[in-house]
């Protein structure tokens, strides 16, 4: 495969996203970079399941990190599809993530996931998922409305049909 076929591969592969901050092309404005999730300067090879989508400020921030031999589980970042990472994070309903596990705040600060922008981004979303969920509870009290608006129509024609029956 050439290197466009990969890079491809795993733009798809990330859905055109941040695997670290998730924040998509479309937000960027442009194609993201190719992470190598085990760095090259430290063993990573060129295989696929090495190659995370990232932006490039979560591909800057987590740099060349690896953690050393032999070091703890809380100092390994998450590998955003060989690791459950809602087992490790969560968003706070202030558009914070918070770490679930020693791991999750390692990598939420290793990879400033609480920037602002970032957390700008969150609220944002938070916002227009509140307002979906609104207009939706709203559409269905307009179909109600206009269902119960039908079957007064109905009544009122049979009222209509009673009194010209008894004044006619
Ligand atoms: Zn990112």
């Amino acid at each position: 495969m050439t290197t466009q076929e990969i890079r491809a591969i795993v733009r798809e592969r990330y859905n055109r996203r941040c695997g670290y901050c998730n924040v998509s092309e479309v937000w960027v404005g442009g194609e993201l970079e190719i992470d190598h999730f085990r760095p090259l300067a430290h063993g990573g090879t060129d295989d696929l399941v090495n190659l995370v989508y990232a932006c490039t400020t979560c591909n800057r921030f987590k740099g060349d990190y690896w953690q050393s031999v032999g070091a703890p589980e809380d100092l390994r970042l998450l590998h955003p599809a060989e690791n459950n990472v809602n087992a490790h994070l969560v968003e706070t309903t202030d558009g914070r993530l918070a770490g679930l596990t020693p791991r999750g705040w390692f990598h939420i600060d290793r990879l400033h996931l609480n920037r602002s922008q970032l957390v700008a981004l969150r609220q944002l979303r938070q916002t227009e998922r509140l307002l979906q969920r609104e207009l939706a509870q709203a559409q269905a009290i307009k179909t109600e409305l206009q269902k119960r608006i039908r079957e007064l129509e109905t009544e009122l024609a049979e009222l209509r049909e009673i009194i010209a029956r008894l004044t006619g």
